[in-house]
């Protein structure tokens, strides 16, 4: 058996197709969403996932502005500019690309954003909403998760889920994401028991624990469905051997480039589970896609709370979930 591969590329291409008829029809009334990045430092990886955000805002047509702070930025400096990005009229969204400078109380700076501009989800107040299943800005991995699931028509109802980590940016909000959606979800941490079994009664697993292949294909349970959102760079060889015998073309590009991007599931999990995300392109390109779209639902919620509501791009963050 060959799991399908719920590919998150092309989903992000109907999710982006679907976002440009909103920001059309909100561009005939004169509204223009716009993300407003806030960059401290010079952090490569920083640089690039931010460089994407703004490529994908500048690909929909939404406005952006890249804020640069220097390394050495005061927690004061950030706050000073959070409070003119919240007060600024044309900004829907703020991101605050982590991780901050060491010296900066991130906390506090995130905390100060708006929750109304809050497009990361992040925010107590919208964690909180989430909580109580009212329609807010929702995380965007856990969001990017659920979409996929949604879209690929996997029924999520009365399913066993099985949540893999218990972060507060992918753990917690994906598992109450599912529960809304009427899954019966157990969350695993690092102190879990027998999580093999866990695995092996679950329908769903979302795996989010940042470990390299960690999840065995025996513990599967044949036709689940895996959403992996774990990326973890591998650069032993032996660790790729491992996890590639029986991929040859991805050892092998392993041995060309010195690494591999692989997820928490084995990926031989793809001779038993029924769908699979695959690392990369399954959870990846979701999550600038959703961070699209809650900056438009921000738009659209600051200015027609009600309507936002039921914006065709809605990231599953309805009441419980559910659409
Ligand atoms: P994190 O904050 O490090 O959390 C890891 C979680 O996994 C923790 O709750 C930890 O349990 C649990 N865990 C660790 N070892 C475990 C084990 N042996 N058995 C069961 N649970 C275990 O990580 P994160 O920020 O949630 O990210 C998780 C992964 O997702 C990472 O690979 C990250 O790179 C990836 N990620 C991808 C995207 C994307 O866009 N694709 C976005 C965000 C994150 P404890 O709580 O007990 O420590």
């Amino acid at each position: 058996m060959s799991a399908r591969i719920l590919d998150g590329n092309a989903i992000r291409d109907s999710v982006f197709a679907e976002l440009r008829t909103e920001i059309k029809a909100l561009g005939e009334r004169g509204i223009r969403p716009g993300l407003a990045a806030v960059l401290a430092g010079e952090n490569p990886a920083s640089q690039l996932y931010v460089k994407s955000k703004i490529a994908a805002c500048e690909q929909l047509g939404l406005g952006s502005w890249l804020h640069t702070p220097p390394a050495t930025a005061t927690t004061e400096e950030l706050l000073a500019l959070i409070g003119r990005l919240n007060g600024d009229p044309a900004v829907d969204g703020i991101l605050v690309q982590l991780p901050l400078p060491a010296q900066v109380d991130a906390k506090a700076v995130l905390e100060a954003v708006d929750p109304a501009k809050d497009v990361d989800g992040l925010h107590p107040f919208n964690l909180g909403k989430l909580l109580s299943g009212r329609p807010g800005l929702v995380p965007c991995t856990p969001a990017g998760a659920m979409e996929i699931l949604r879209r690929s028509g996997v029924a999520i109802a009365g399913a066993n889920a099985a949540v893999l980590g218990r972060s507060d940016l992918v753990g917690k909000p994906v598992a109450v994401l599912l529960m809304h959606a009427h899954a019966t979800v157990t969350i695993c941490h690092s102190k879990t028991r027998d999580l093999p079994e866990i695995v092996r009664r679950s329908d769903i697993v979302v795996a989010a624990m940042g470990k390299a292949g960690y999840v065995r294909a025996e513990w599967i349970r044949p036709g689940a469905t895996v959403i992996d959102v774990g990326t973890n760079r591998v650069t032993d060889a032996a660790e790729a051997a491992a996890l590639f015998a029986h991929f040859p073309e991805r050892l092998e590009r392993f041995r060309t480039k010195g690494s591999a991007l692989v997820g928490d599931v084995h990926p031989d999990a793809a001779g038993v589970a029924g769908a699979l995300t695959p690392v990369p392109g399954g959870v990846g390109p979701m999550t600038i896609t959703m961070l699209m779209c809650n900056t438009v639902k921000a738009a659209c919620m600051r200015r027609d709370p009600q309507g936002a509501q039921t914006a065709p791009a809605d990231s599953g963050t309805s009441a419980h979930g559910a659409r």
